[in-house]
């Protein structure tokens, strides 16, 4: 599998039944490569929000605002672990919760949610508001991907 790198965003290729035994770490820049965390959603807050999500670099990272009260964040909760499970490294899903960290919430002007925000080297590339179907959301990755 493709795993890529947290602190640098290289992208290494991980042997699965190695990785159980042995750490794996980046080619470029030795760290250990986070293998586990790529499988379910990662929580962002207003503390990690510019380390996590920002710094990821060419990798791109969905982040759902999400909130407890919220009906329609429920019903999309089930895609994006789906997404999380399948993102082999390619991209990254994240949750922010925005009843705990306004600070991001206000800086990305998000009025209603869920609103899925992507962002890659940094910058925000797309927005999704509202509940949308997995295919929809992949094709937003795919296409933040290649961007
Ligand atoms: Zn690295």
């Amino acid at each position: 599998m493709i795993v890529s790198c947290a602190q640098c965003g290289a992208r290494n290729r991980v042997d699965e039944n190695a990785a159980q035994s042995r750490k794996p770490v980046c080619g470029r820049c030795g760290v250990e490569l986070d293998v586990a965390q790529t499988s379910a959603p990662r929580v962002v807050t207003d503390a990690t929000f510019a380390r996590e999500v920002l710094q990821a670099g060419q990798t791109p990272v969905l982040v759902d605002c999400w909130a407890e009260w919220c009906g329609p964040c429920r019903m999309i909760a089930p895609v994006l672990d789906q997404l999380a499970a399948e993102a082999r490294g390619q991209y990254i899903i994240a949750k922010l919760n925005v009843d705990e960290n306004q600070q991001t919430a206000v800086r990305f002007q998000i009025r209603s949610i869920p609103t899925l925000l992507i962002f890659k080297n940094g910058t925000l590339l797309d927005t999704i508001i509202g509940v949308q179907p997995k295919q929809a959301i992949a094709q937003k990755l795919e296409r933040a991907q290649a961007a």
